[in-house]
């Protein structure tokens, strides 16, 4: 991961330990879609709660590895959102 953005020099890592706010993200997606998924799974198709368990721990393992970077820019963005102030260009 770049250190800055190569358009707007928007700092991407301001601080140590910035980016933890990107994990809860990630975390809240990965709990939110396994709920669902489990739900939707045992509605239409009536799996056993074993193949069940196996489908979701998969994908809870496999799809935060994933949607690490997609978690780190929506962070960035709502951080944006809230405190424009230090966006691009403003270097402190
Ligand atoms: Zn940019």
């Amino acid at each position: 991961m770049y250190p800055d953005c190569v358009n707007c020099d928007l700092r991407f890592e301001r601080e140590q330990g910035y980016f933890v706010g990107a994990i809860y993200l990630n975390y809240a997606a990965t709990v939110i879609i396994v709920i669902a998924g489990y739900i939707v799974l045992d509605y239409f198709f009536n799996l056993s709660l074993a193949k069940q368990l196996i489908v979701w721990i998969a994908f809870g393992v496999c799809f935060p590895l994933f949607f690490l970077r997609y978690a780190r820019s929506l962070w960035l963005s709502i951080d944006y959102i809230f405190d424009p102030e230090n966006g691009p260009g403003d270097r402190t």
